[in-house]
Parts: C-alpha cells; sequence; structure tokens
C-alpha cells in the first residue's frame, strides 16, 4: 500500500479570506517528464508516486488525500509602482506536508490554470521557464543559498501561446512558505490592518515560533527578516545572480529566493547586468540589488506600521546595511581566500573587481582560478587569462602580499576557497541545452546538467563540459521575461 505524504494545510484553516479554495485545470496530453529524486527523499516520497496511476497528481489531475488547494490572494510593487491586486495567478498551493522530523512544506503547482487572480493571463506557464525554475532552484540550493526547491516538471501536448506557440507546463515546488511581502501589502492598502496582524501572527507562530508571547515580537520579527534579507542579497552578489524581476510579490517574507522569471548568472562580469529584456531602466540590474531590497523591505515595513512604532520600524530597517556589508564583507573575503579580516580587503576587492570589469572575464572562473594561486609564483593560471598583464601582476603582488598574512598554505587555501567558489553555474546557454532537449521529450542534458549543479564546488571530469565559457551563441542569448 502506498505511503501518502501527510497533508495539515494551517493556511487553509486558519486564513479564510486570504484566498479562494480551487483544484488545478489539468493540461491536454500531461506527462511527468522529469523529477528530482533526491528532494524526494528528503520529502520522505514513496517511490510509487512518481509511477503511474499516482504521477497524475505531479499534473494537477489528481489531488492526494487530505490536499485542500487553494489560490493565495496578495499585491505588491511592480518596477516601483504600486500595483494592486496580483495573487497566484497560475500558481495553486495544493497543501501543507508534515515531515516526519516536525518541518512543514508548501506544496505549489505552478502553471495550474485559470484562477480569479489571473487577471490577463492564461494561468499557464511553458515548459522552458518550467525546466529554467527548476534549474535555478537547484543552482542556488546547491550553493547554499535559501530558495524554493523544485520537485516535478510536467509537460504536455497543450500550446501555450508566448511569443510562439510553446508546450505548456507544469512546475510542483516546495518551500516552508508561500507568503510574500506582498501578502502584508494587501491588506495594508485595503485598509484591514486587524488582517495584517492575523498574518503576522500566523507567520511568526509557524516560522518565528521562539518570538510567541514575546511583548516586541513583531520589532524583532521584522529585524530578522531585515538581516536575514540583507544576507541573501550578499550570497546573490558573492554568487553573481541576477533575480531580474525583484518585485515586492516576488520577495519571500522567510527570505528564500522566489519567483524565478528572467535571472541571469554572471558570465563575464559586468555590473551593470540587466538580464530581464523588459527592465528599460536597469531598475533590476545586478548592482543595483542591494538597494532595491532594502527599498522592497521599507514596502514591508510601512504595511506593518500599524503593529509597531515608527521609532520600531526605524530601527529594524537600519540594520540592513551593516548587516549588508558584514555578509558581503564576509562572503568576498572567502571568496579571495582570507581567513581574517584586514582593512586593505576592499582596495583588493575593488581593484579585482574593477579589472575584471575592463577585461570582462568571466566572473566565475576568475574566483574558480585564483584558487589555484600560489603565495611564491608571480605567474598563476589566472594570470594566462588576462589581456592587461601589467595591471594584473600589480594587483596579483599585492594580493599574494595579502595571503601571507593568514595561515593556510596554498593547498588548504585552495581547498577552501574551490569550496566557496563554484566552478559549474547555471549559465543561459547551459538551460537553453536542457530547454532544447526537454522539448523534444530528450531529457538528457537536463539530467546530466541537474546532476552536475548538485555538486558545484567538485572538479568533476565527467562533467567538464557543464564548467565550459559561452560559445558565442550563448553570449548572444536574450531572455524573454515571458514565462
Ligand atoms: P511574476 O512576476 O512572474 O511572479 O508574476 C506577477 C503576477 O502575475 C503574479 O500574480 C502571477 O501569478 C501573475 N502571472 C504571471 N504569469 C501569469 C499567467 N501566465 N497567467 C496568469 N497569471 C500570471
Ligand atoms: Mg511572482
Amino acid at each position: 500500500m502506498t505511503r501518502y505524504p501527510v497533508f495539515n494545510n494551517s493556511f487553509f484553516q486558519r486564513l479564510p479570506g486570504f484566498y479562494t479554495a480551487l483544484a488545478p485545470t489539468p493540461l491536454r496530453g500531461a506527462r511527468l517528464l522529469y523529477h528530482s529524486a533526491d528532494l524526494a527523499r528528503e520529502l520522505e516520497l514513496p517511490v510509487e508516486l512518481f509511477a503511474p496511476p499516482h504521477n497524475a497528481v505531479w499534473a494537477g489531475e489528481q489531488l492526494l488525500p487530505g490536499m485542500q488547494p487553494l489560490a493565495q490572494v496578495y499585491s505588491g510593487h511592480q518596477f516601483g509602482a504600486w500595483a494592486g491586486q496580483l495573487g497566484d495567478g497560475r500558481g495553486i498551493l495544493l497543501g501543507e506536508q508534515q515531515l516526519s522530523d516536525g518541518r512543514q512544506m508548501d506544496w505549489h503547482l505552478k502553471g495550474a490554470g485559470l484562477t480569479p487572480y489571473s487577471r490577463m493571463g492564461d494561468g499557464r506557464a511553458v515548459l522552458r521557464s518550467v525546466i529554467r525554475e527548476f534549474l535555478a532552484s537547484e543552482a542556488l540550493h546547491h550553493l547554499g543559498i535559501g530558495t524554493t526547491r523544485a520537485l516535478s516538471i510536467v509537460t504536455s501536448d497543450e500550446s501555450v501561446w508566448r511569443e510562439q506557440p510553446e508546450p505548456g507546463a507544469m512546475l510542483l515546488r516546495v518551500a516552508p512558505s508561500h507568503v510574500r511581502f506582498g501578502h502584508f501589502e494587501h491588506f495594508y492598502y485595503r485598509r484591514e490592518p486587524e488582517k495584517v496582524r492575523e498574518l503576522a501572527e500566523y507567520v511568526i507562530t509557524r516560522h518565528w515560533p521562539e518570538l510567541v508571547g514575546e511583548p516586541d515580537r513583531f520589532t524583532l520579527w521584522l529585524t530578522d527578516v531585515v538581516a536575514r534579507t540583507a544576507r541573501t542579497i550578499a550570497q546573490w552578489q558573492a554568487v553573481g545572480f541576477a533575480h531580474g524581476v525583484m518585485n515586492t510579490d516576488n520577495m519571500s517574507i522567510l527570505v528564500i529566493t522566489i519567483d524565478y522569471g528572467p535571472f541571469g548568472f554572471l558570465d563575464a562580469y559586468q555590473p551593470g547586468y540587466v538580464c530581464n529584456h523588459s527592465d528599460h531602466h536597469g531598475r533590476y540590474a545586478f548592482d543595483n540589488q542591494p538597494a532595491v531590497a532594502l527599498w522592497n523591505l521599507h514596502r514591508l515595513a510601512q504595511s506593518l506600521s500599524d503593529l509597531m512604532t515608527v521609532a520600531e520600524l526605524e530601527q529594524a530597517l537600519a540594520e540592513y546595511e551593516p548587516a549588508l556589508m558584514q555578509a558581503y564583507g564576509d562572503e568576498m573575503r572567502a571568496k579571495l581566500g582570507f581567513t581574517r579580516q584586514d582593512k586593505q580587503d576592499n582596495d583588493i576587492l575593488t581593484e579585482l573587481l574593477a579589472l575584471m570589469s575592463s577585461e570582462g572575464a568571466d566572473y566565475t572562473q576568475t574566483f574558480r582560478l585564483l584558487s589555484r594561486s600560489e603565495v611564491a609564483e608571480a605567474r598563476s593560471p589566472l594570470r594566462d587569462e588576462i589581456k592587461d598583464v601589467p595591471r594584473f601582476d600589480l594587483w596579483f603582488a599585492r594580493y599574494r602580499r595579502r595571503l601571507q598574512q593568514d595561515e593556510p598554505d596554498d593547498l588548504t587555501r585552495c581547498r577552501n576557497m574551490q569550496a566557496k567558489n563554484p566552478r559549474v553555474i547555471l549559465r543561459n546557454y547551459l538551460a537553453q541545452q536542457a530547454i532544447e532537449g526537454a522539448q523534444q521529450d530528450d531529457i538528457t542534458f537536463l539530467t546530466r546538467l541537474h546532476q552536475a549543479l548538485r555538486d558545484p564546488f567538485t572538479d568533476n571530469p565527467a562533467y567538464d563540459d557543464m564548467a565550459q565559457l559561452p560559445p558565442d551563441w550563448g553570449r548572444a542569448l536574450t531572455v524573454s521575461c515571458s514565462s
């Protein structure tokens, strides 16, 4: 007999008025294309769920016992402007799984059809964007960055129109919560402060249980959201990840990366890299992410203004800058192989980034090659990649002097740096090959890429091809924001 996962659905039970109960709308000719066996194991799922007849669940054709599907309502600021009501326009929260270790996981099916919040949309997702989200969330997770996880990819015979017809698809993603900054904004702008409070209490009870009963729990909670945001943004910047659509409805209250659309990992280092082709003013440019996150936190704080005094809100927000500087500094020092903090570190980093920018050097590969530096050796594998050698030599001499201040020998430092500087990232050209295969029902490349992304720090010859810089066609790829 199949051991079904257990669902308990606290959002459904405790927050009527925050959603519309509604089941998924299946796709024509839907079939399970791929799933993460690792994550399935982590979620204690029996293998039978991935074979007929149970695999119909991944396509929204069948509900598991205990699921209570719903579409959440929220609002948000998009590109800096108040957008009003948004909500799950194409996603259905199927239920909250209760794991044996006490953790709870939302099961959210994206591309599951029209909802009351679909506005002008068709309620669907296309295979291209589902694969991109699947791979990106797996990539970030294995880089140690908080994110929604991706469990399954369903494709179908149903055409969904974007710039052209594409296969309709569904993604089952999981996260401890899908509550966004925009949930709080929704009830604040509707002048329903009691609902803002209700949601805040729910989130604290479920995700910050240590704060329950504290008189100043709201301030402590917001302060933690601010600090976590600073740390997650520092991680994005360190690994070269651009989200692309940092609207407040795409900001998780748990501060995990959510809603992958036209994201991009840096290839060549360009500080002002804009991955979203609809972002004409570069609001969500790579180097603007830290500022945008703070702007978004201000919108969240405003929507919580009935729960705290202005002084308390300001005090929580004031955490952001120092937390970001500290976290970014820690990240980048580790990337550079420094074990202690020194006042010249910032100058060394700034000059390296300036050099990389003027060279158009690959962000990921530069740091990976740097890990193979030897303190006593002026030549290095990185030097061979640089055009402006005199400028590099000047910088590298200073870098080596700085390395001498810290303990580790070359080998230990190399190992530490390689555990911090990935070899494999989700480059657009790699995702593109996985997509093109999958569109022909061939998941060979998708499977291999997924494998490589699960172990991004290891020099594994089996995945040498996944560590290559983009070919010319791959550099010119544009990412449509229509997903
Ligand atoms: P995003 O920026 O992709 O997270 O989407 C912003 C809002 O538009 C969210 O409320 C989505 O649910 C909604 N949305 C995006 N694409 C579609 C679609 N194809 N059909 C219905 N709603 C959509
Ligand atoms: Mg969204």
